[in-house]
């Protein structure tokens, strides 16, 4: 449930109404916008009386959520969400590239990497260190070591570094990643989102491959449950009978997510085609769909790459896709 407040409401009677509702067992969400501030109402609001909320002076609207996601939802926060990851904007008008190679190798490829893709204008590093692998015979990452080199690759270009985590206790190695990466096979790992609501460390939280945009939604509810609002959603492709692509770029999600949370939406076209000849068409397209940022895998070498060579573009094909996506970006301004 939520209600609006009337404009000119004071912090004392703002207070007291929270109060009024936290004695009857709720927890209350507020959010200040321009124009409104609106308690949301979390909890059994079955004993709220509808009518007598808004008979009082200071209630503008009162309305039931159905929705089970409540703190994402935008009816509870009417404003876009900005994270802030180490100054870097994502959300709310603010669009970033984060791009850099599926995994951390060695020292050479991720800086030059980083300075590659600095220079192409990507605003955050990128690179896995724990590497969710179908194969357990496959390349695993480099562990503590590839998280020390994306630090390194930061205390040089000054990017801030987004990396995965995929088991809890890994969390005290994160303590230097700007942007805490839950990948697509973790979106339902709740207890690794649960713990992570209880750090303030931006997330980035990836789709599952089978998973609905409501359930996507419902994994970001808990991270915010546990009063952490720094969430950045990511479409990355959904498995759908189609083979030609590794997964299919479901861009709906796009503004069907942007209509029902205020939290920002980036997409990954490198995961959602699998091959890197797509990546500049779904890149571009992403942005055109209102995308707020995009992820893309970037490498030195993709042909030797230990992990997603074949998705991945070479730096100066990130270059040109990172131009062509500023000129879309242009050409959307009113
Ligand atoms: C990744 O970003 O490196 C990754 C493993 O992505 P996803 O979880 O989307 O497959
Ligand atoms: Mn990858």
């Amino acid at each position: 449930m939520i209600a609006v407040l009337k404009s000119g409401v004071t912090p004392e009677q703002q207070e007291n109404l929270c109060n009024w509702f936290e004695s009857m067992g709720l927890s209350v969400n507020i959010s200040t916008g321009d124009y409104h501030t609106i308690i949301g109402l979390i909890g059994d609001t079955s004993k709220v009386d509808i009518e007598l909320l808004e008979g009082l002076s200071i209630i503008e609207s009162v309305k039931r959520i159905s929705e089970p996601y409540k703190k994402v939802n935008l009816k509870f926060h009417e404003d876009p969400t900005v994270v802030d990851i180490e100054g870097v904007k994502v959300g709310g008008g603010n669009f970033q590239i984060i791009a850099g190679p599926c995994s951390v190798e060695s020292e050479q490829q991720c800086l030059s990497i980083a300075e590659n893709v600095k220079a192409s204008g990507a605003s955050m590093l990128r690179g896995g260190a724990f590497k969710p692998r179908t194969s357990p015979y496959d390349f695993q990452g480099l562990h503590a070591q590839g998280l020390e080199l994306l630090a390194e690759a930061k205390a040089k270009t000054g990017l801030p570094i987004v990396s995965e985590i995929m088991n809890i206790r890994d969390l005290p190695l994160f303590e230097n990643v700007d942007l805490i990466q839950v990948g697509a096979r973790n979106m339902q790992n709740f207890d690794l989102l649960r713990e992570l609501g209880n750090t303030k460390k931006p997330v980035l939280l990836k789709r599952g491959l089978a998973n609905t945009i409501k359930e996507l939604l419902m994994s970001a509810e808990y991270i915010m449950a546990g009063g952490n609002e720094n969430i950045i959603l990511c479409e990355r492709g959904i498995r759908t009978f189609e083979s030609y692509t590794r997964n299919t770029l479901d861009l709906s999600a796009v503004p069907a997510l942007h209509e029902l949370t205020h939290l920002p939406v980036i997409v990954d076209p490198s995961h959602a085609s699998g091959i890197s000849r797509f990546v500049e068409s779904m890149s571009m397209a992403a942005a055109a769909a209102g995308a707020d940022g995009l992820m893309i895998e970037v490498h030195n070498d993709p042909e030797h790459a230990l992990c997603d060579g074949a998705q991945s573009v070479t730096p100066a094909q990130f270059d040109k896709i990172a131009k062509k996506v500023a000129k879309i970006r242009e050409a959307m301004k009113d």
